[in-house]
């Protein structure tokens, strides 16, 4: 089997349980929306699709750390109610296979590459990234949006 270079990192418990936190808190910048599509509404918890009737929080997550050139806040949504954040970390979840562009990022977090896998999927393309030592980590996003999907970090 082969061996990667890479674990998936899902949104950290504690922003989920936070945004929980600020839609029941009534919070202006925490919406609470019925999924009304089956590929609409990715949570970054659990790392899949909402199904058409389930309960999600959109809320702003800053996925660059305001104070460099490359910060950015951008609308993420997590299911209402707790689940289960993705524990397959070895692997690159199933459901978000398409429609995602793969971002490598410096250590002064500054974007260095970008590409949308094509044919070879985005393990290939999040390992060639890794190999390049420059490569501090690397984000996976909507391809359509822009939205963040998930952080990837080097073994
Ligand atoms: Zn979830």
């Amino acid at each position: 089997m082969k061996i990667s270079n890479f674990r998936i990192v899902p949104l950290q418990t504690e922003v989920a349980e936070a945004a929980r936190a600020g839609a029941r808190a009534g919070a202006p910048d925490h919406a609470v929306v019925t999924a009304d599509s089956p590929r609409g509404y990715p949570c970054r918890h659990c790392l899949r699709w909402a199904e058409p009737g389930e309960r999600m929080i959109l809320f702003p997550f800053a996925a660059i750390a305001p104070g460099r050139p490359y910060s950015e806040s951008g609308p993420i949504f997590v299911h209402e109610d707790s689940c289960e954040r993705y524990a397959a970390v070895d692997k690159f979840p199933a459901e978000f296979r398409t429609g995602r562009v793969v971002r490598a990022y410096n250590a002064r977090h500054d974007i260095i590459a970008a590409e949308v896998p094509n044919g070879e999927g985005p393990e290939a393309v999040i390992e060639r990234f890794l190999q390049t030592p420059e490569t501090a980590f690397v984000h996976v996003r909507s391809v359509s949006r822009g939205c963040y999907t998930m952080k990837v970090e080097r073994i």
